[in-house]
């Protein structure tokens, strides 16, 4: 195991991804990455230009123009897409509705794959997504694979909406966030999967403090089971 591990968590939409990344990252004093947040900073832009969903040649071109930051900062995260902040943007319903297609795009992922893969090169990292602990990072240290009933997983993207001052009803919440589950499950390229040797951990009725619990203690198990 390396010093500083690489810690992939992939699962559906809402399963508790990020605010499970985000405070294992902080225990852990480690990089936290978010990679859906990258993919949606695309689509945000492919919006702005009113780039429409088919024109896959355009899509791919600004996602190899476009350049993505991401900044920790106290425990959140800043996205900003060439020098513009857009970390309360790329939560809309909009970008949600639509960002599933533009990342289906193989050019598109391969052209934030590697930005990814550098950000983790050195490891003392946790990054969540759908095939980072498949694709990104293969040979990750921990792989966790959340997964969470869809009420739960609605009622918490409801909560985090509202907070933002965008109200939505839970029905059509839960039918962005299956839709996307069947897109991002049945694409071609780099489907959202259970690496093989990811732990899955059921976070329906955990705290997100239970959950990160959960994986201190898997890490600690196996430092002990390497040294
Ligand atoms: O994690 P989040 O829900 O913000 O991700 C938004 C979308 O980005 C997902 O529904 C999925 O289509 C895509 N995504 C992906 N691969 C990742 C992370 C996100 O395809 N590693």
């Amino acid at each position: 195991m390396r010093e500083k591990l690489i810690i992939t968590i992939d699962g559906p939409a809402g399963s508790g991804k990020s605010t499970t990344a985000k405070l294992l990252a902080k225990h852990l004093t480690y990089l936290y990455l978010d990679t859906g947040a990258m993919y949606r900073a695309i689509t945000w832009k492919a919006i702005k230009y009113e780039i429409p969903i088919e024109d896959e040649k355009r899509i791919i071109d600004l996602a190899n123009k476009s350049v993505i930051e991401l900044y920790n900062n106290n425990g959140q995260q800043r996205v900003l897409i060439d020098g513009i902040d857009i970390t309360k943007e790329i939560r809309t319903i909009e970008v949600s509705k639509r960002v599933s297609s533009d990342c289906a795009i193989l050019e598109v992922r391969e052209a934030l794959v590697k930005q990814q893969r550098i950000i983790g090169k050195n490891g003392g990292i946790v990054v969540e997504g759908r095939d980072v602990g498949t694709i990104v990072f293969p040979d990750a240290d921990i792989k966790i694979y959340l997964i969470c009933s869809i009420f739960e997983r609605a009622k918490r993207r409801q909560t985090q909406l509202e907070k933002q001052g965008e109200k939505i009803e839970l029905i059509e919440l839960m039918q962005n966030i299956e839709l996307r589950d069947q897109k991002d499950t049945t694409r071609k390229h780099s489907p959202l999967k259970k690496a093989e040797n990811a732990i899955i951990i059921d976070t329906t009725n955990l705290t997100v403090e239970q959950q990160v619990e959960k994986i201190l203690t898997l890490i600690e198990f196996k430092h002990t089971n390497n040294n």
